[in-house]
């Protein structure tokens, strides 16, 4: 085999609640991820140089080492001892920055590619490993499911074994948001203290919609206001449009409102003026 493509999804968080300051400077968080149909595409490539080569569709990725799939990779290469070169190509459809863990995504899908690509016989828990070593958000891509708890930094997963499929409307303004900018805003004394993921769990397990609506909550949405006050705006506009439910996704500025059905999401979407926002309309996955 000497190319594979693999479908590398975006995630929500349904509920992120931050719990504490731990002493290594990162945050201790309970969070209910959810993979959705919006994905990128990477296709990795054997080559004959020595050389780890990354391209890009998207002007705002890095193609060089800061690129996380290239941290991926040559973090594999050196412990195997691998001197063969590697192409990585990814279609970024994901907007970059956006709370969205499109980059965390790929690092993930690029794990568990050339774990296969190079026949490197990684079980699920040395992957898992790897995963934690590069980044939070990446763990939970190496898990086959629609939905996780995620704990720690967020790197420790429990698959949530749900039917649920849920339909959402994802607005992303044109902007970057930095994770570390957030987290550097947030005022943990100000946060809530309630335990949203066992309030939101019972309602996704039964797809009881409005009561779900009624739950989903991020703690990091003071933070992400601070910075860019005018984004409640999307929110606001996303209920008018008939959400049912509206929240920030990670550190934002993504914003997902809750819809009924397909149905129902496509005529919220028809509401927004794309020229300044991305909009999607998105389901589980
Ligand atoms: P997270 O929630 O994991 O912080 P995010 O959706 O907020 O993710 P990403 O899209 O992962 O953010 O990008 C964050 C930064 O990482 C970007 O500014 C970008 O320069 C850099 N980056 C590195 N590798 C990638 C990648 N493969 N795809 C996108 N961005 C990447």
């Amino acid at each position: 085999m000497d190319r594979l493509t693999v479908q590398s999804p975006a995630k929500l968080n349904l509920v992120l609640d931050v719990v504490a300051k731990r002493p290594d400077g990162f945050h201790e968080l309970r969070t209910i991820f959810e993979r959705i149909s919006l994905s990128d595409q990477i296709t990795l490539r054997r080559k004959n140089n020595n050389k780890i080569t990354i391209t890009c569709n998207h002007p705002q990725v890095p193609t060089g080492p800061s690129n996380l799939v290239y941290k991926a990779a040559k973090l594999l290469a050196n412990d195997f001892s691998i001197t063969e070169g590697l192409d990585i190509n990814i279609i970024k459809n994901i907007p970059v920055a956006a709370g969205l863990a499109g980059g965390s995504s790929n690092a993930a899908a690029v794990l568990a590619g050339l774990n296969r690509l190079w026949r490197l016989g990684l079980r699920p828990q040395e992957l898992a490993e790897y995963a934690a070593r590069l980044g939070s958000d990446i763990t939970f891509f190496l898990y086959n499911t629609s939905f996780a708890l995620g704990t720690g930094r967020g790197e420790l997963i429990q698959p949530l074994a749900l039917k649920t499929k849920l339909w959402h409307v994802l607005v992303t303004p044109r902007v970057k948001m930095l994770t570390q900018d957030i987290f550097t805003r947030l005022k943990l004394n100000l946060t809530n203290k309630k335990d949203n993921v066992n309030i939101l769990l019972p309602f996704l397990r039964k797809g009881d919609m409005l009561r779900l609506a009624g739950a989903l909550s991020n703690d990091l949405e003071p933070a992400i206001l601070s910075l860019r006050p005018d984004f409640i705006y999307i929110k606001k506009k996303l209920l008018d449009a008939g959400a049912i439910g509206v929240c920030f996704s990670g550190s934002g500025p993504s914003v997902f409102a809750l819809a009924e059905s397909q149905k129902h999401a496509l005529s919220i979407r028809a509401q927004f003026d794309k020229r300044f926002t991305q909009v999607f309309v998105i389901s589980t996955l």
